[in-house]
């Protein structure tokens, strides 16, 4: 089951903690398995952590088999120091409020780490248990990557106007993998995507820093095949410039 209750902390990717946060001695092994991150399949563990008020997940990055049964053998302060001087990357990536079984909130921690990080990372095959067995990993796998096709469709259903324009100017919408209601599309002319909120016919790219609604899709796509013109046709701006001398013949 993917827990979808409000975060008290998210970091999937480990991005505000660096991985350097470390791997807490009374956390409680999860599971281990290997994680595809588009080039290459590494090797990933989670660990589940329980206090008074929170329940965690915690990740180890890039610890291979051996290492991570010895670190999994290993509590306190001997476990936070192995990982440490092998200068492995850990920390966590959710912690909600406390809640249920154990093993269950391990589950539903777990179906959202894999949830908020299809599209970029997907795990793969399972490598060795703890409170997470094979059988759970394999349904949790399951359950997400059911989640995210009905999202999908659901979306491919609910084109609206700035989609369909968005297909119009040759910008590939898609729906967002893990954000209902969200379309990614092409930033004209850059290697980044854009991000469309379908609902409210508008559009928001946080590399280029550019939003707005329809018109100023149509205007960004514009000013961005001028910028190609001159990139291809320098100094030709004036009389040599394509657009120009096919407007003048109209
Ligand atoms: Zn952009």
């Amino acid at each position: 089951m993917l827990n979808k209750d409000e975060a008290i902390l998210a970091d999937p990717f480990l991005d505000e903690c660096d991985g350097d946060t470390g791997l807490p001695g009374d956390a409680v092994f999860g599971c281990a398995y290997g994680l595809n991150i588009g080039v290459d399949i590494l090797p990933e563990a989670v660990f589940f952590r329980r206090t008074e008020t929170t329940d965690e997940l915690w990740i180890l990055e890039d610890s291979d088999l051996e290492l991570t049964k010895e670190i999994v053998r290993k509590t306190g302060p001997e476990r936070e120091h192995l990982v440490r001087t092998r200068q492995l990357d850990a920390g966590c990536a959710f912690a909600v409020l406390r809640k249920g079984e154990q093993s269950a909130a391990c589950e539903g921690l777990l179906g959202r780490l894999f949830f908020s990080r299809a599209g970029h990372y997907w795990p793969e095959d399972f490598q060795l248990g703890g409170i997470i067995d094979e059988a759970t990993y394999y349904r949790v796998k399951r359950e997400v990557k059911r989640e995210i096709e009905e999202n999908m469709r659901r979306d491919m259903g609910r084109k609206t106007e700035i989609i369909a324009l968005a297909e119009e100017l040759g910008l590939s919408p898609r729906p967002a993998v893990t954000n209902p209601g969200y379309w990614d599309a092409r930033c004209p002319g850059k290697g980044h995507p854009l991000l469309i909120k379908a609902d409210v016919n508008e559009f928001f790219c946080g590399y280029c820093g550019r939003k707005g609604g329809m018109e100023e899709l149509r205007a960004l796509v514009r000013q961005e095949e001028a910028a190609l013109r001159r990139r291809r046709y320098p100094g030709t701006a004036c009389e040599g410039d394509p657009a120009r001398r096919a407007d003048r013949s109209v």
